[in-house]
């Protein structure tokens, strides 16, 4: 396959601790506009491949090219650079601060804050900021503390805080988890309007979620693809049933 026609392309790929391989000669690759989930039992390797994405772990082998760009030489700073971001499994926000300053803190830096166009860029960063919160259902919080948010809450907020960077992949690790069923709902929803424009790559347990969001579905089991394809297919795998009831 050339690696023009995805956006994510994975080849080759493997990770050794000690001599087991946590993921073993992994092949993925993701297209722009896609929405990919992966799921697996637990162990599987589902977040060691994330970890290896972003720059976190160093694999033993393989090639990561993201939009061409070979991204196993970089470091997680570069990484993220190249438009790759990443949220892990426990939100990581600033609990002392508002959403709305949790937001600000997340605004692509790198840009001064001096000169004539002070007072203009600042209204520029409140426009994105209160778009960003729209788009997470916290309009109406960007005032409060982020320590009094629900658990989903929180799990949007730091999705925010990734989106106001405009990632072009976006890696959500069990972003559902904890969370209530209308907070399971919305975050489908939120899900389904960000991958327009950019590549999303989900791991998620909850089933019911995965077949509301996922446009192709990798089942990961001891660090090797068991199965892929759309939902229907992998759901009806052999090999998948065994892996998830057993005998
Ligand atoms: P999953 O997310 O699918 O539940 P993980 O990717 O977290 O699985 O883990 C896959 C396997 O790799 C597990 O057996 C785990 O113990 C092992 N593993 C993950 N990271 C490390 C590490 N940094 N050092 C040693 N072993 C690891
Ligand atoms: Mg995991």
């Amino acid at each position: 396959m050339s690696s023009k026609e995805f956006a994510l392309y994975i080849e080759g790929l493997t990770v050794s601790f000690d001599g087991f391989k946590a993921v073993d000669n992994l092949n993925l690759y993701v297209d722009k506009d896609e929405l990919r989930v992966v799921i697996g039992p637990n162990g599987a390797g589902k977040t060691t491949v994330l970890d290896l994405i972003c720059g976190k772990t160093k694999s033993t082998s393989g090639s990561i090219k993201f939009k061409n760009k070979e991204l196993t030489n970089l470091s997680e700073h570069q990484i993220v650079h190249q438009g790759v971001g990443r949220k892990f499994q426990t939100p990581s926000i600033y609990e002392n601060l508002t959403v709305y300053q949790n937001l600000e803190v997340s605004y692509p830096k790198g840009r001064s804050v001096f000169g004539a166009l002070f007072f203009k860029m600042n209204d520029d960063i409140d426009k994105r900021i209160k778009q960003v919160a729209e788009e997470i259902f916290l309009s109406d919080l960007l005032y409060t503390e982020a320590a009094l948010l629900s658990h989903g809450q929180k799990q949007w907020l730091e999705i925010g805080m990734l989106l106001i960077q405009d990632p072009e992949l976006l890696m959500l690790d069990e972003p559902v988890a904890g969370m209530s069923v209308k907070e399971r709902e919305q975050t489908a929803e939120l899900l389904k309007r960000i991958c327009v424009g950019r590549s999303v790559l989900v791991i998620e347990h909850d089933m019911e979620f995965v077949e509301k969001i996922a446009h192709k579905v990798t089942v990961l089991h001891q660090g090797k693809i068991l199965a892929e394809g759309d939902m229907k297919t992998v759901q009806n795998n052999p090999d998948v049933v065994e892996v998830y009831l057993g005998h």
